[in-house]
C-alpha cells in the first residue's frame, strides 16, 4: 500500500459515514485477495436511455471509491440485451459523466466485447458438470420453481455432460427458436434463494445486436455476464444497487466456478428516489415519447442533461450525492434537498442581475426628460471578486406588476399612492398614482423620486421597507423567460400511473420581459441571479437576439422550512 493510501485509509476509518469506504478500507488493511490492490471500480450502465440523477448517486459513489484511493474506475456499456442500442444513448451517457467532472481514461468497454469469453465460460461450466440445457418451456419452468417448502423441479439436469455440450452449440448456431432451450446452472434446486435454483446463464433470442450484429443468436443474463466482466476488468470492488443483493450468492457462484483472472467483490447500496419524480428509465421514455416534455434534455426531467438545462451544476449534483449518504436502506430524498444544493452553490457563483417578468411602465414624473445616471452595483454580494457592473436609470422605467397595488392588502409595503419605496441601488420614491385603460387596468404608475437618496440611501434616516428591482426602460434587453412547476401534482408520482399525476401548468412561458443589459454578456448555460426572483440560466437554444432563461430555483428554501 503506498504512504498516500495508508494515510486516506487511516484518517476516513475513524469517522467514515459511507459504509462502502469502511469495507474497502477493510480489505486493503486486511490482506486477503485485495492487500495492497489498486481500487478498482466500474460504472455499468444500459445504453437504453440517458442518466438521470439516481445515476449520479452510483457515478459519485463508483468514481468517488477511485478518486478516494487513488484507484481507477472504467466505463462499461452493459450491452448484454441485444436492444437496438443508439450510438446517441452512448455519446449522451460519456458526455454527462464527463460534465459531472469524472475520467475514466482509455478504460472504455463494452460488455459486448467478451461475449466470445463468456461463451467459453458457459462451456467451461458445462464441461465441469455445472451446467446443462435445458428444454422447460418459460411458463413450464415457473411452474417448476417450487416454493420456500418444496425444491425446484429440473428434468433434464442429468443431461450428459455431452449432449449439454452439443446442444450449446447447436443454440449458438441458431439450429432452435427462441425460448426453446436455454443453458442453467447447475446449483442448487432447493435452496432457500431463488436465484440459485439452477438459474438460467444463456437464452435464445434471434435479434441484431447493436454491436455484435447477427453474430450471435444466444445472449448471457445478466447475472452470468456481469461478474465475468467484472472479473476479466479485474474490478476490486463492484458496487451495484440493492435489487441485487440477493443475487450476490450467484455472483460469488460465478467467480468461484469459472476459471477468471481475479476475484471482484460485489457490494450493494440503496437506490436513490426523489420525491415529485419517477426515475426509471421506461417512465422517462414515456414522458418524451409521448410529448408530456419536449426531450430527454427537458428542464422538468430528472435526467442529468435536463437539470443542466435547467441550471443545475456539476457541483451542485455531487455535493447533493455526497451529502444524502451511503446506505443499505432505500429511502426517498426530498426533491427540496436537491434544490437546496443547488441554491447554496448559485448563491456563491451566480451574478445578479434585474430582470423584470410581467413589466408595467413606472415614471418618475419630477425626473428631468432626456438625461440618464449610472450606478454601479456588486455583481455578488458575496463575492468581491466577481466584480461590478453599471445600470443606467431614467425617467420610466419598468416594475413588476405586482409590485403595484392601487389598494394594497394588509402589509403590502411595496408601491400604492402614498407610500414609499426603494428601487433597489438607484432613489427612493413615493408613489402618486396610476393610470388606467377602460377596462380599469392600470397601465402606467406614477411616482416622485428624492433626489437626495441616490444610490438607495436614505440619509435623514427614515425607514423605507418595501425596496422593489426595475429595468430602465430606456436601456433595456427583452428576453423570454421560462418558469417551471414541479411535473407531478403528487410527491409520490410512482404511487399510481404516473401519467394521471402530470401538472398541466408545470411549464409558463413568459415573453417580452425586460432584462437590464448585463444578461447580454452570457455563455451558454450561464447563471443569473434575477434579484426577488431565483436563480435562472441561458438556454442552449438562445441566441444573441432572442434570449431565453429557464427557472432553475426559487430563492425560497423550501428545505430548511421544513
Ligand atoms: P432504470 O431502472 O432507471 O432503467 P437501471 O438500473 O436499469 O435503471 P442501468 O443503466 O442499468 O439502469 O444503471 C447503471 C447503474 O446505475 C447500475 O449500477 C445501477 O445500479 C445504478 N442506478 C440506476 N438507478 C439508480 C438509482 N436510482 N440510484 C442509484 N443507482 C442507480
Ligand atoms: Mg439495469
Amino acid at each position: 500500500m503506498s504512504e498516500e493510501i495508508k494515510k486516506t485509509v487511516e484518517n476516513e476509518s475513524e469517522n467514515s459515514s459511507n459504509f462502502i469506504h469502511t469495507f474497502i478500507e477493510k480489505d486493503l488493511k486486511e490482506g486477503g485477495a485485495y492487500y495492497g490492490k489498486k481500487v478498482h471500480t466500474r460504472f455499468p450502465p444500459e445504453p437504453n436511455g440517458y442518466l438521470h440523477i439516481g445515476h449520479a448517486k452510483a457515478i459519485c459513489i463508483d468514481f468517488g471509491a477511485a478518486e478516494k484511493y487513488h484507484g481507477l474506475c472504467n466505463l462499461r456499456m452493459d450491452d448484454t440485451n441485444p436492444t437496438k442500442e443508439d450510438v446517441e444513448y452512448v455519446d449522451a451517457i460519456k458526455e454527462d459523466i464527463r460534465w459531472l467532472g469524472f475520467d475514466w481514461d482509455d478504460r472504455f468497454y463494452y460488455a459486448s466485447d467478451y461475449f466470445d469469453t463468456m461463451y467459453a465460460c458457459a462451456v467451461e461450466l458445462i464441461k465441469k458438470g455445472l451446467a446443462y440445457v435445458c428444454e422447460l418451456k418459460g411458463d413450464e419452468m415457473k411452474a417448476y420453481r417450487g416454493d420456500l417448502s418444496t425444491p425446484a423441479k429440473s428434468p433434464y439436469r442429468d443431461r450428459p455432460i455431452d449432449e449439454s455440450l452439443s446442444l450449446f452449440e447447436r443454440m449458438k448456431n441458431g439450429e432452435f427458436a427462441d425460448g426453446e432451450m436455454t443453458l442453467r446452472a447447475k446449483i442448487d434446486l432447493a435452496s432457500g434463494n431463488f436465484n440459485m435454483r439452477d438459474p438460467v446463464i444463456y437464452r435464445i433470442n434471434h435479434l441484431h445486436h447493436h454491436r455484435t450484429g447477427d453474430k450471435w443468436c444466444i445472449y448471457p443474463m445478466y447475472d452470468f455476464a456481469h461478474p465475468i466482466e467484472d472479473a476479466l476488468e479485474h474490478i476490486t470492488h463492484s458496487l451495484c444497487t440493492l435489487e441485487f443483493e440477493d443475487h450476490r450468492p450467484l455472483y460469488d457462484w460465478v467467480i468461484e466456478n469459472v476459471t477468471l483472472p481475479s476475484k471482484p467483490r460485489q457490494i450493494e447500496f440503496a437506490r436513490l428516489g426523489i420525491t415529485n419524480t419517477v426515475m426509471s428509465k421506461r417512465k422517462l421514455r414515456a414522458l418524451v415519447e409521448e410529448g408530456y416534455v419536449s426531450g430527454w434534455d427537458d428542464p422538468r426531467m430528472p435526467t442529468l442533461c435536463g437539470l443542466r438545462r435547467r441550471g443545475y451544476t456539476p457541483k451542485s449534483i455531487r455535493t447533493f450525492c455526497d451529502r444524502i449518504g451511503v446506505s443499505k436502506v432505500n429511502s426517498t430524498v426530498e426533491y427540496e434537498f436537491l434544490e437546496h444544493c443547488l441554491r447554496d452553490d448559485l448563491n456563491e457563483t451566480a451574478q445578479r442581475v434585474m430582470v423584470v417578468t410581467d413589466p408595467i411602465k413606472l415614471v418618475i414624473t419630477n425626473y428631468p426628460e432626456n438625461i440618464s445616471e449610472t450606478f454601479t452595483v456588486e455583481n455578488n454580494p458575496n463575492d468581491e471578486s466577481m466584480g461590478a457592473r453599471h445600470i443606467t436609470f431614467s425617467r420610466e422605467c419598468y416594475i413588476e406588476r405586482d409590485d403595484f397595488m392601487e389598494e394594497p392588502i394588509k402589509k403590502y409595503q411595496r408601491l400604492y399612492p402614498g407610500n414609499e419605496v426603494r428601487l433597489k441601488s438607484a432613489y427612493i420614491v413615493r408613489c402618486t398614482g396610476c393610470k388606467k385603460d377602460e377596462d380599469g387596468n392600470v397601465v402606467e404608475v406614477y411616482a416622485e423620486y428624492d433626489p437626495e437618496t441616490k444610490g438607495g440611501n436614505t440619509p435623514d434616516g427614515r425607514k423605507v421597507r418595501g425596496t422593489i428591482h426595475w429595468v430602465d426602460a430606456k436601456n433595456y434587453k427583452d428576453c423570454t423567460v421560462n418558469i417551471y412547476e414541479d411535473l407531478f401534482t403528487t410527491p409520490e408520482p410512482d404511487a399510481g400511473n404516473f401519467l394521471d399525476f402530470i401538472n398541466p401548468e408545470s411549464l409558463t412561458v413568459r415573453s417580452g420581459c425586460k432584462a437590464e443589459r448585463a444578461v447580454e454578456e452570457f455563455d451558454i448555460l450561464s447563471h443569473f441571479q434575477f434579484m426577488r426572483l431565483g436563480y435562472f440560466t441561458i438556454d442552449p437554444d438562445s441566441t444573441k437576439e432572442n434570449l431565453i432563461f429557464n427557472k432553475s430555483v426559487g430563492l425560497k428554501d423550501g428545505f430548511k422550512k421544513k
